[in-house]
């Protein structure tokens, strides 16, 4: 087993003691991820945690490694509920409304810049929080001018290898497909049911409005709100037949080196322009001297 529990990693918030995690946030380029899950059905074979730990162990892997760089990060404990309405149809799943989930978000924040830290990164893991997380995002901002705040979909960090490593056609990398399936694989091989896995392929869109996109690496213009129960077949979109433990630990290893890398960068920038405005304020505070000995 390659995940494990809260606070067992030295980078993990849970684990440390109230001094430890205001020494790292108090350190220069600080950085602290929330890796965003949900609760929500994960077809026949995955649990519905799923996205949990996805989010959870591509967040400790890439702190651990950036934290071999000297790059001050902790990862807090996952969000494990997100906006998962739209599977409340199969059973199994535990949503929040838009409104509190982007309360959570923003109140987490609040609470954990206390501590100092320079900048926030909101790892998201489950495409249905993504308008909520962005939502999080410029609220914090708004409300911590100085603080860098960012987000993304962790998925989208794979977008390079994807193309290379898929044996499914279009559609086949969405919702508990060979993407996930293969990372779970290599994740937490226990919590898969291999002989429970169900195929369910959907059409490509033809035009520009011709329904809703099914695979994490396409895109469109439009955002198309789908209703529960308008949702069929076995709860997953994608092809887990194609999923291996070897896929997954390539992609684990990609995703964990790309957000290594953007934590790296994120700590040198935001230090770099705290002491840009320490600079800002000696000098600023000179002037004041000046004005003093003038008067
Ligand atoms: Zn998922």
């Amino acid at each position: 087993m390659q995940y494990d529990g809260l606070g067992v990693d030295s980078v993990s918030w849970a684990g440390r003691t109230y001094p430890e995690i205001r020494a790292v946030g108090e350190s220069d380029g600080s950085v602290l991820v929330v890796p965003v899950g949900s609760v929500e059905q994960h077809g026949p074979h995955m649990p519905v945690a799923t996205d949990v730990v996805l989010a959870d162990a591509v967040a400790r892997g890439a702190a651990a490694t950036a934290s071999a760089d000297d790059v001050p990060v902790l990862v807090s404990p996952p969000v494990w509920t997100g906006s998962s309405d739209h599977h409340l149809h199969w059973g199994g799943t535990i949503t929040l409304e838009v409104a509190t989930m982007l309360t959570v978000l923003t109140q987490i924040a609040r609470s954990a810049l206390q501590n100092g830290f320079d900048a926030i990164f909101f790892l998201n893991g489950h495409g249905g929080n993504s308008p909520i997380v962005s939502a999080a995002t410029k609220t914090v901002g708004t409300e911590h001018p100085h603080v860098e705040v960012i987000a993304t979909t962790y998925y989208f960090l794979a977008e390079p290898v994807a193309e290379e490593i898929r044996d499914s056609r279009y559609g086949g990398m969405s919702h508990a497909g060979e993407f996930e399936t293969s990372l779970m694989l290599h994740l937490a091989p226990e919590l898969v049911r291999e002989r429970e896995y169900a195929v369910d392929y959907r059409e490509e869109p033809k035009g520009g409005y011709d329904g809703a996109f099914h695979d994490f690496f396409s895109h469109g213009p439009l955002s198309v709100y789908r209703a529960a129960d308008s949702q069929t077949g076995p709860g997953t979109t994608g092809d887990p037949t194609l999923a291996s433990a070897e896929k997954g630990a390539a992609l684990y290893e990609f995703l964990v080196e790309e957000l290594a890398d953007l934590l790296g960068e994120i700590a040198t920038s935001v230090d770099d322009s705290a002491s840009a405005e320490c600079e800002g304020d000696s000098a600023s505070a000179e002037r004041e001297d000046d004005e003093v000995d003038g008067a």
